[in-house]
């Protein structure tokens, strides 16, 4: 038997306070060669878009598993997530199938949950300020975790659809867990991102949606999107003048267009570390007030099979989930 887990179950199961420390120790086992992962796999639907698959093992806690991530744009005019994904759960043991779940959720929160780790290490410790630039998923559940994680007090979103930036910010006002923040969308990108102490690129753009001089010394920038060798969200001169953490080395040399494209516009974009090395204790985080650094986030399968994995060892504790005859 098996269990089948449906976005619902899992969202019972995996509150966003757990999912940080989840994370937290997941990326260090990842950056301290605990982890058997390729970087992932892109297969293309075709134009409309493409499904990345993504799988793990690991002997402590002893799992493996693979996420199938699909990413199709246009699904936003069917009324549907642009992100949809499934995750497969194996004994480690045996190889038997032991969980079917909805990821589409767990990609939701893992990302953001990842991000507030990189808060934690690499923010200041006064940062009260943070703009988000993108108005879906990814912005929603950002606002939710950094404010666990930081002491905000002003939240500022912008996106390019006004009806967008608007509603995430009634939404994440209304929902956010820090008492007394204040939420409101910008006309313009630059009115979100000057003077915020953190900086967060939650969106689907092939090219920079910000410019290099807006960003402030003490800055931490966070990039999410971009996760494609050819696109990219941060302007080179910033990449280039900033202390680089990324979450796999092997990664961002095939995925992220935010590196590979400012090197091939001659910027020394130098990667100072994982973002799992610094949560071991074997990499310095900020190193002082005026450092500008910048997480680039792509997205690993360790952080989906360590979550399903959470599900799965709950959803047993609990009764949780339907049995499947496999
Ligand atoms: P959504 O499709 O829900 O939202 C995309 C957002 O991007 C929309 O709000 C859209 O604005 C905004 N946008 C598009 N073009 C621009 C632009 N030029 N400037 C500013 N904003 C723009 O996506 P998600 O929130 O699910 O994901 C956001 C990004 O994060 C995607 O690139 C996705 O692939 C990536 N991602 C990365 C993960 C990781 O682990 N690193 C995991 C999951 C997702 P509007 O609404 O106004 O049209």
């Amino acid at each position: 038997m098996a269990l089948l887990l449906t976005e619902h179950d899992v969202k019972q199961l995996l509150p966003m306070a757990d999912l940080i420390d989840a994370m937290e120790r997941a990326l260090s086992l990842f950056s301290t060669g605990q982890v058997n992962q390729p970087v992932r796999s892109i297969v293309e639907l075709g134009a409309h878009g493409f499904f990345g698959v993504m799988p793990a093992a690991l002997a402590s806690p002893a799992t493996a598993g693979m996420k199938l991530v699909t990413v199709v744009p246009g699904n936003h005019a069917r009324g549907l997530p642009s992100h949809l994904a499934t995750i497969v759960l194996l004994n480690h043991e045996t190889g038997a199938l032991e969980a079917i779940l909805d990821g589409r959720y767990i990609t939701e929160a893992r990302t953001a949950a990842v991000s507030a780790v990189s808060a934690r290490h690499l923010a200041r410790r006064d940062a009260r300020t943070v703009a988000i630039i993108g108005a879906g998923v990814q912005a929603r559940s950002h606002a939710d975790a950094l404010a666990r994680v930081l002491d905000i007090k002003e939240l500022r979103i912008w996106s390019p659809t006004a009806a967008h930036r608007e509603a995430a910010a009634r939404e994440i006002e209304e929902m956010t867990p820090a008492p007394g923040l204040k939420s409101r969308p910008t006309a313009t990108a630059q009115a979100a991102v000057e003077g915020a102490d953190v900086v967060v690129l939650v969106t689907s753009a092939t090219t920079p949606v910000i410019e290099d001089a807006w960003i402030a010394p003490g800055t931490h920038v966070i990039g999410v999107g971009a996760c494609r060798p050819n696109q990219r969200e941060m302007p080179a001169a910033l990449v280039g003048r900033a202390r680089l953490i990324v979450d796999s080395l092997a990664a961002a040399m095939k995925e992220a267009g935010d590196i590979l494209l400012a090197r091939q516009d001659g910027v020394d974009a130098t990667i100072s570390a994982e973002l799992g090395e610094i949560c071991a204790g074997v990499a310095a985080g900020r190193t002082g007030a005026d450092d500008v650094t910048i997480f680039k986030s792509l997205g690993l399968a360790v952080e989906d099979v360590v979550a399903a994995h959470l599900v799965f060892e709950r959803a047993k504790a609990s009764g949780a989930g339907a049995a499947i005859a496999v």
